[in-house]
C-alpha cells in the first residue's frame, strides 16, 4: 500500500506572513558567542544599524528599537503621543485596526473606530466625515493599518495623508507597516507620516523579538507635551542615548542586532526599490493563479480589487469551508505550513499565504504547487492552468539573458 506516504520528509517551507523565512545570512550572523555590551563592536554598530533601518522606511527621522513585537510597537507609539481621555480615529480593513484601537483604550484613550468589514479598503469619504465632525479637534492621531495581514489589504496612505491636510486637521498620521515594511512601497516622509511603527519577523526577515517606532518632528513636539510617558515606552532616551544600555532601556538585544544587521545588508544590496518590484512580480504570479483557480466556484480571494491587495500576504476563502483541511494537509503531507484563517467569521473556511521577504521565485511556484496538490487532494473544483499562468506572470515580467 504505497497509497498514504506522506512527502514531508526535506527542508520545511514555512509560508504564513509573518514570521517570515529567514536566510542563512541572518541565521549564520547570530551563531555567535554573546558580545561584550559596554564596549566595542556592538556598541560602534549602533549608528549604521539606526541609519540603515531608517532608509529602509524611506525617512530621515528617528526611530526607537524596543525589544517587543508589533503589538509592543503600538503600545509604545501610542505611549509616547496619546494622553489618557485622548482620541484617535481608527479606520479598520481588518483585524489589526481593532487590535491597535483596542490598545489605544488600555492606555485610556478614546478610539473611535469606523469598521469597514474585513474585505474592502477605507472609503476615503467615511473618514472624512469623522474628521469634519471633529470640530473640537479632539482626534489627535488616525491609526492607520497599511498592509493588513489578515485581511490582505493595502490601503492608501498617500490619500489619507491628502485628506488629512485637505481638512486641515492637525491629527497625527501614524501607520502600522509591520507587515509591509521591506515588502510593499512605503515612504514615511514623502507621504507624510509622523510616526511609524514595525516588527523585524516579516519583510525584514529577523526572528521576532524587536520591534521599531519612527516618528518625526511633529510627532515629537506632541511628545514632548505629554503630562508623562512610562520609562520604558519612551522614546527620549532610546533615539538619543548618553550611554548604550539606553538604547534598550537595558541589556540589548544582542543575536537579533547582528540578525538585522545582515539582513539590512542583503536588503540594500539588493535596492530597496527592487525588493518593492520583486515582491510586486511575486504576487502577481499568486493572483494570476488564484484568479484561475477561482474559476472553480470554490476559491475566492479576500481582496477583488488589485490595487488593494497587499505583495506580501494574500488571503482567499473556501466556499466549501475547507480552508483547515487544505493546510493540513500542505503541511503533513508536502512540508508546507500555509497561514491560518486570522479574524474572519468562517475563520475555519480561510488561508493565507504568506510572500513576504526572503522569498523568491521558485519558492513561489513551490507553493502554488502545494496548493495545487492539495485542491486535487481535496478534490476541490478549480479552473485549469494555474500554475502555467503563475509561470507566465513571471516568465512575461523576468529578464532573460542571451
Ligand atoms: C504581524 C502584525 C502585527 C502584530 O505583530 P506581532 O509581532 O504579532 O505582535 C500587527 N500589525 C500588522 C499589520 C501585522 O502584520
Amino acid at each position: 500500500m504505497t497509497n498514504h506516504i506522506s512527502l514531508a520528509q526535506g527542508r520545511e517551507y514555512l509560508a504564513i506572513p509573518g514570521p517570515s523565512v529567514m536566510p542563512d545570512a541572518v541565521l549564520q550572523a547570530m551563531h555567535r558567542p554573546s558580545p561584550n555590551i559596554y564596549d566595542g563592536e556592538l556598541i560602534e554598530m549602533m549608528p549604521a544599524l539606526t541609519r540603515d533601518l531608517c532608509r529602509v522606511a524611506r525617512t530621515k527621522h528617528n526611530v526607537a528599537i524596543y525589544i517587543a513585537n508589533g503589538h509592543g510597537t503600538w503600545e509604545a507609539a501610542l505611549s509616547n503621543v496619546i494622553a489618557p481621555g485622548e482620541v484617535v480615529l481608527a479606520p479598520a480593513s481588518g483585524r489589526f485596526t481593532h487590535g491597535w484601537a483596542e490598545m489605544a483604550e488600555g492606555i485610556g484613550a478614546t478610539a473611535q473606530l469606523i469598521d469597514f468589514g474585513s474585505s474592502k479598503a477605507w472609503e476615503l469619504d467615511r473618514i472624512a466625515d469623522a474628521l469634519r465632525a471633529d470640530t473640537a479637534r479632539q482626534i489627535k492621531a488616525v491609526l492607520a493599518v497599511h498592509v493588513d495581514t489578515s485581511s490582505s489589504i493595502r490601503n492608501d496612505i498617500p490619500a489619507l495623508r491628502a485628506l488629512l491636510d485637505d481638512l486641515g486637521h492637525p491629527a497625527l498620521l501614524m501607520a502600522d507597516c509591520i507587515a509591509s515594511l521591506g515588502c510593499d512601497r512605503f515612504e514615511m516622509d514623502a507621504w507624510g507620516v509622523d510616526v511609524t511603527v514595525s516588527a523585524c519577523q516579516k519583510g525584514l526577515m529577523t526572528p521576532a523579538g524587536m520591534g521599531f517606532v519612527f516618528f518625526n518632528d511633529k510627532a515629537q513636539e506632541k511628545r514632548a507635551a505629554m503630562p508623562r510617558v512610562s520609562q520604558y515606552w519612551d522614546w527620549q532616551k532610546r533615539t538619543n542615548p548618553e550611554l548604550f544600555y539606553q538604547y534598550f532601556n537595558g541589556t540589548a538585544p544582542t543575536h537579533h542586532l547582528y540578525g538585522l544587521r545582515a539582513a539590512l545588508d542583503m536588503i540594500h544590496a539588493e535596492g530597496l526599490d527592487h525588493v518593492w518590484a520583486r515582491h510586486e512580480r511575486l504576487a502577481t504570479a499568486i493572483w494570476a493563479a488564484c484568479e484561475i483557480w477561482a474559476e472553480g466556484g470554490a476559491l475566492h480571494l479576500n481582496v477583488a480589487d488589485r490595487a488593494h491587495r497587499s505583495h506580501a500576504v494574500t488571503a482567499l476563502r473556501l466556499t466549501d469551508g475547507r480552508g483547515t483541511p487544505l493546510r493540513s494537509f500542505t503541511e503533513s503531507q508536502l512540508g508546507l505550513t500555509l497561514g491560518i484563517g486570522l479574524g474572519m467569521e468562517d475563520w475555519d473556511g480561510c488561508f493565507r499565504l504568506g510572500h513576504m521577504g526572503h522569498v523568491n521565485g521558485q519558492m513561489v511556484m513551490a507553493m502554488l504547487g502545494g496548493v495545487e496538490t492539495a485542491m486535487a487532494a481535496l478534490d476541490i473544483p478549480r479552473g485549469q492552468g494555474a500554475l502555467d499562468a503563475a509561470a507566465a506572470a513571471l516568465a512575461a515580467r523576468t529578464i532573460t539573458q542571451s
